[in-house]
């Protein structure tokens, strides 16, 4: 771990945040092979954990990397992305993947996109037959046994270190993380807006990533 310094940390999602659409439901939709069991099934009944159940849906793909890759590509990484990423840089914002989902298509999309930020995410890497291979990542200090690299772990971090934390998110499992960061500096879409709502917990809505950026570089909160 870096010794930590102050500043601006924007601490964010990656599927359905930073891109239209999740890997896991393009997985489940379109590369699983007949028959294979109902692990989301098995996950809401508390029988395995999230991790374990994207483990097993990715295990299951038997689909060719080309394919996969062109589903990686109809994620949609919003095209404002990179300048936003700049925009966010240059006023002093870092930003800070943090995801339960896999650091393959991840660094894929954002290298394509010649994107360079710090990444939190499960490791896994793709071998046709066998499927996108998902690993605990174990060197992990945000290592949790439920979710693989959890994100609330990631915005106390830099609570704890003193730094002004955003976070952005879009799914139920962004709910810890994105109650522990102030309203104004709260950035939520789809089924998170709805916990918040339910909560009654104040949050700006987005509908593209780069609305974030705008929004947190407009109010120049420091
Ligand atoms: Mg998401």
């Amino acid at each position: 771990m870096p010794a930590p310094k102050p500043g601006k940390v924007l601490v964010t999602d990656f599927d359905g945040t930073m891109t239209r659409e999740d890997f896991y439901r393009l997985v489940v939709g379109e590369m699983l092979p007949p028959g294979t069991p109902d692990h989301w099934g098995e996950y809401r009944r508390g029988e395995i954990t999230h991790f374990e159940c994207l483990r097993r849906y990715f295990a299951c793909i038997r689909a060719t990397e080309a394919e996969v890759l062109a589903a990686v590509d109809r994620m949609g990484l919003d095209p404002g992305l990179p300048a936003a990423v700049a925009e966010l840089n240059a006023a002093g914002w870092v930003v800070v993947v943090a995801s339960a989902g896999c650091e393959w298509y991840i660094r894929k999309l954002l290298g394509a996109a010649g994107v360079d930020v710090e990444v939190h995410s499960n490791p896994g890497r793709f071998v046709e037959g066998q499927g996108l291979l998902l690993e605990m990542p174990t060197a992990s200090p945000f290592l949790s046994q439920m979710l693989g690299v959890d994100k609330a772990m990631v915005v106390r971090w830099h609570l704890d270190a003193g730094r002004t934390v955003a976070f952005a998110g879009d799914g139920y499992p962004d709910a810890d993380a994105a109650r522990l960061v102030p309203a104004d500096l709260r950035f939520a879409r789809a089924d998170l807006a709805r916990v918040l709502d339910r909560e009654g917990l104040p949050y700006r809505p987005f509908a593209a990533w780069s609305e974030v950026a705008r929004d947190l570089l407009a109010k120049g909160a420091t």
